[in-house]
């Protein structure tokens, strides 16, 4: 079975982003760039089918810049087989990076898509949902953890107040959640590796899509800074105090 694992380059989790001074969008100059977290735990949970000898290759696929060819070495290096740049220099939205996921899929027949189940710059997490129903395929989204049992995958999903388990058929996409797994660091001889695997270049019309914008961004603008508390002495000026404020 081949896995096809997307993978997007964001601005790097400990960067605290700044809006920029027109409130177009977040500024991106000279900001770290990191592999969407919820992107590593899907790599690193398709090498651990792979190596558990249930995929025999794992295919990585980003949608972006020629930049985002760092982001695919990175999950070579991690343990990937070969990686497809989409490349384009436009943002492009869930929908067209689904289209695109989905004529990569028609190509290259995987058993299985895994997805993050939201890119920390966008925070849509609408891309394996638009995939899997582009696909017409069954969809485990937000996993916690995932099993293989003959031609069927076993799902564990985080929901509201527990879990949930699913039993999909193959095919399937399914979206990973911070508790899969841990993923690895990529050691120094597989960097060097990594260097040396496959990495197809493309661009979105190769594969019929159309990436033009079906969103208009009005405004970006900073979150409201976060009133001071307030120290009370006891519970009773507590109480008075929730009362004042019509709380309690
Ligand atoms: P989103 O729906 O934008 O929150 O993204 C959910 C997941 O879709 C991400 O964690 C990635 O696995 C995948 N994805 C979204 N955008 C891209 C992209 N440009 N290139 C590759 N994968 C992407």
């Amino acid at each position: 079975m081949k896995i096809l694992v997307p993978v997007k380059r964001v601005i790097d989790y400990n960067v605290k982003p700044r809006i920029k001074a027109d409130g177009t969008g977040v500024d991106l100059a000279n900001v770290k760039m990191s592999m969407n977290p919820f992107d590593e735990i899907a790599v690193e949970e398709a090498i651990r089918l792979k190596e558990k000898g249930v995929a025999s290759e794992v295919v990585a696929v980003s949608v972006g810049p020629a930049k985002a060819q760092e982001t695919l070495r990175t999950a070579l290096a991690m343990g990937a087989d070969r990686a497809i740049l989409v490349q384009t220099d436009d943002a492009v939205e869930p929908l067209a990076v689904a289209k695109i996921l989905k004529s990569i899929a028609d190509e290259e027949q995987p058993g299985l898509v895994i997805l993050g189940k939201q890119a920390i710059d966008d925070d849509c997490n609408q891309t394996g949902q638009m995939l899997a129903a582009l696909m017409g395929r069954p969809q485990g989204t937000f996993a916690s953890e995932v099993a293989c049992e003959d031609e069927h995958l076993l799902v564990t999903r985080e929901v509201d107040g527990g879990f949930e388990s699913v039993r999909l058929a193959l095919p399937a996409v399914v979206t990973t959640d911070l508790r899969l797994n841990e993923p690895r660091y990529a050691s120094l001889p597989n960097i060097m590796k990594a260097k040396s695997k496959p990495l197809a270049t493309k661009s979105p019309t190769d594969y019929g899509v159309d990436t033009a914008p079906r969103l208009k961004t009005v405004k970006v603008s900073e979150p409201a800074v976060r009133q001071a508390g307030i120290k009370v002495p006891d519970v009773d000026a507590l109480v008075a105090k929730l009362k004042e404020l019509g709380v309690a």
